[in-house]
């Protein structure tokens, strides 16, 4: 039998009714002949309470806790979907990360997939189950300790089961009708794509476009898989949402194609850091041992062998991050005048293939801020993105302002 991968994130599950409503799409394309991989999300708002529970009561908490708390949301709507498919007498049943067993690397709370054996449920299709439902978002690792993948994480789980068993398709199920030229939350004239490159939906993704992890597009990107993005809540045809792909597959490319934000950035800067060789590795060695996703980062021109050095990470690293700098600190490793944590900034981002060979969008960019009085930070570019550090009032601003002024309504 073919095999379908159909993923329901958090807001498509979000309550028995939804959860319902999902299992019928399942049962459409099992009566179409397939044999489906179901891979849910915890409930909407369900990780992030877990979360919470783990933070206020272990600010500095141990990752292989956090991954035992925060991986359980998923294990719920696991058992209810395959129950809701019992009910409708669709032969199904649920599996935890670990009964695959989905392998792991050891980094907890940011695992990668090591492994997918298929011998198991491929087994249980053998024997006339026609829908394996799978909880996202979990693994197991080598030391036999429970993981989770990352925020988004199911994405990657349903992308990565697609590989594995060579599936037809995978359609991750989302609340809005595919990929955006940018969140419609924050822009109305954001228009929806057909078709969007995988080194595109990349970047985007990887700049605060949550409606795919990272990871997830990688991964399609690698085993080519096709991945499509559509709405668990409109009746969908075989034609519905937005179909990442190649660029080969695309006809025209957009020089933009998406503006991207991520809200909670944190600017950090050292103050008068000694400028001498092997500075840089003796700040973000230890940065990067603490798990802190580093992500801009400048180095001031220096001034009497001292120098500032400014770099962003998640708001919610920063407690992490200054203690790591303060062990530093006074281990004797680094030494700095003062650490400074401006926690009130977002990126906004600009991506497109076509930039590759059309000059003059970062100037565009930074005239369309500036004509918002909106002051730059901190400034970062790769061949095919432009990404800036503002102050987060302004993120709305911005997004539809470089929305109008790349003309993205017109996308197509
Ligand atoms: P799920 O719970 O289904 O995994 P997510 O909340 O993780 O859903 O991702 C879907 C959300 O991603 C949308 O509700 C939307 O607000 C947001 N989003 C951000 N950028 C985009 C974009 N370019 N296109 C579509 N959605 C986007
Ligand atoms: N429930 C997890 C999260 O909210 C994983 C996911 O939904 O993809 O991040
Ligand atoms: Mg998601």
């Amino acid at each position: 039998m073919p095999v379908l991968v159909m993923k329901f994130g958090g807001t498509s599950v979000a309550t028995l009714d939804r959860i319902r409503r999902a299992a019928k799409r399942v049962g459409v394309e099992v009566a179409k002949g397939y044999d489906v991989i179901v891979i849910v999300s915890a409930m909407s708002g369900e990780t992030n309470k877990l979360v919470g529970y783990v933070e206020e009561t272990s600010p500095l908490f141990d990752a292989r806790e956090y991954d035992a708390v925060v991986s359980s949301g998923e294990n719920v709507t696991a058992g209810l979907m395959a129950l809701t498919l019992q009910e409708m007498d669709v032969p199904a049943r649920s599996w935890q990360g670990w009964q695959v067993p989905l392998q792991t690397t050891s980094s907890h709370s940011a695992a990668r997939i090591v492994d997918i054996p298929t011998d198991n449920i491929n087994r249980k299709f053998g024997e006339g189950m026609k829908v394996a439902v799978v909880a996202g978002f979990q693994g197991i690792s080598a030391e036999g300790r429970i993981t989770t993948l990352g925020r988004g994480g199911s994405d990657t789980t349903a992308v990565a089961f697609a590989a594995a068993f060579e599936a037809e398709r995978c359609d991750i199920y989302t609340d809005v009708d595919g990929v955006y030229t940018t969140d419609p939350r924050i822009c109305e004239k954001a228009r929806k794509l057909d078709k969007i490159a995988f080194e595109e939906m990349l970047e985007l993704a990887s700049l605060g476009a949550k409606v795919l992890q990272t990871r997830s597009v990688e991964l399609a990107m690698r085993y080519n898989v096709k991945l499509r993005v559509l709405s668990s809540f409109e009746e969908q045809s075989d034609e519905a949402g937005t179909l990442v792909c190649d660029e080969e597959e695309i006809m025209e490319l957009n020089v933009v194609s998406g503006v991207a934000h991520s809200r909670d950035e944190a600017k950090m800067t050292l103050v008068s850091v000694a400028d001498r060789p092997g500075i840089a590795a003796a700040i973000f060695t230890p940065l990067s041992e603490a798990g802190i996703n580093v992500d801009m980062i400048v180095q001031n021109i220096s001034d009497e062998g001292r120098t500032d050095m400014t770099f962003s990470c998640p708001t919610n690293q920063v407690a992490r991050a200054e203690k790591t700098l303060q062990d530093c600190k006074e281990a004797g490793s680094i030494n700095f005048a003062e650490l400074k944590a401006d926690t009130e900034v977002c990126k906004i981002s600009v991506v497109g293939i076509g930039m590759r060979s059309q000059p003059g969008v970062a100037a565009k960019m930074f005239k369309v801020l500036s004509d918002e009085g909106i002051n730059i930070k901190v400034i970062t570019t790769s061949e095919i993105k432009i990404s800036v550090l503002i102050d987060r009032k302004y993120m709305e601003l911005a997004v539809q302002a470089l929305h109008d002024a790349f003309e993205l309504e017109k996308a197509a």
